[in-house]
């Protein structure tokens, strides 16, 4: 077996020569209650850039579509598909019954023959994101003006597309033209490319009353000029940061931006952040109710899907130059 592990510490933007394939032995025979598993799609995502994984050598964390190939438990005989965290391995040994958490490792759910690779986006992680987010933090309610900013990406495109479902004015902004091309073709609001125009600007034009919801995947700059259009009782999901994941500036490498308190005050802005595996029991209610959205075809999913697990550390590098449209993906 093998497994991708960084060899160096992030400096800035991670470089392909950060990581390295490292091969592992795994015994010949699986004990009473093991699994083997083998990789069909691995995720990439932001988070993996983060500090908590900042040791170096360490293994490349993240969860993957994968297939068991050999069993002793009886619950997953061979040919059982599961979601499991179990890092950048192409095959695991693994015994389910010591992992007690859902986002950890579950059998795939009935994705109603939407592809198994969905169970990494639009219906897993990224997708209950975009969900709970809206739904728990920001509790959208019809006709206020949500903005939603990497609304190309796997969360943020699904963030804006329920915030249109549930009558809101969607603000969305994104980094390259054909990424609005596509935002445009789903329908998911008001779409603006933040390179081309000015936020400020974009921001007084099309929410004159301000921004009842704000959907932070991004942090730094972006956020400055948001917060200053919030509407009196708006609210602020802190979802992202990734503008600033890189940044090598010790003044600017943890997340901090100005804002002016007293606004924030006088006008009961709540700003609340969340992780999205504090809502681990209802997370096949999240996944579920998306499913069915796009089943009914009122909500669209893409993906920019990786060949080949050598491919890896191209691919998860790509989500700081955005180069995905919708969920990055690899296929092994
Ligand atoms: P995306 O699919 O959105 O991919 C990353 C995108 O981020 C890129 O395509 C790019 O889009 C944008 N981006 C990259 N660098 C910058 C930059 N410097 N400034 C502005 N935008 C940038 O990733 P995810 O949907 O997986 O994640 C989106 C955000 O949500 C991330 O911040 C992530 O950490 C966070 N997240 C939080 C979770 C939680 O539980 N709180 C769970 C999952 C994700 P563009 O071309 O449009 O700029």
């Amino acid at each position: 077996a093998k497994k991708w592990i960084r060899q160096n510490d992030f400096q800035g933007l991670p470089k392909v020569s950060d990581f390295k394939v490292v091969k592992e032995t795994l015994p010949d025979t699986l004990k009473d209650r093991e699994i083997l598993i083998e990789a069909e799609y691995y995720s990439v995502d932001p988070y993996m850039r983060g500090t908590m994984f900042n040791s170096p050598d360490s293994t490349m964390p993240g969860s993957q579509v994968a297939r068991v190939i050999q069993s002793r438990h009886p619950d997953y005989p061979v040919g059982t598909k599961v979601i499991a965290f179990v890092g950048w391995r192409d095959r695991t040994i693994y015994n389910p019954d010591l992992v007690k958490k859902m986002t950890f490792f579950h059998k795939l759910p009935d994705l109603k023959g939407l592809p198994d690779s969905y169970a990494l986006g639009v219906l897993g992680m990224p997708g209950n994101t975009a969900y709970f987010g809206v739904e728990k933090i920001l509790k959208i309610k019809e006709g206020g003006t949500l903005v939603v900013n990497s609304a190309a990406g796997a969360v943020g495109s699904i963030a804006c597309q329920i915030g249109k479902l549930k009558g809101c004015k969607v603000l969305a902004f994104t980094g390259s033209f054909e990424k609005t091309l596509w935002l445009k073709r789903i329908g998911a609001g008001y779409i603006f490319d933040y390179n081309i125009v000015d936020i400020d600007e974009t921001l007084k034009e099309y929410a004159p009353e301000g921004v009842d919801y704000y959907f932070d995947n991004v942090g730094g700059d972006f956020s400055c000029q948001v917060m200053k259009h919030m509407k009196p009782h708006g609210k602020i999901a802190l979802c992202g940061a990734i503008s600033c994941y890189n940044n090598v500036d010790p003044d600017t490498k943890c997340v901090t931006i100005p804002f002016d308190y007293n606004t924030f005050i006088y006008k009961h802005i709540t700003m609340e952040g969340f992780r999205v595996t504090e809502y681990e029991s209802e997370w096949l209610d999240g996944i579920t109710n998306i499913r069915d959205l796009i089943l009914e075809g009122k909500v669209s999913a893409e993906e920019t899907i990786s060949k080949g697990f050598e491919s890896m550390p191209e691919a998860f590098i790509n989500l700081f130059k955005g180069g995905n449209i919708g969920k990055q993906v690899v296929k092994a």
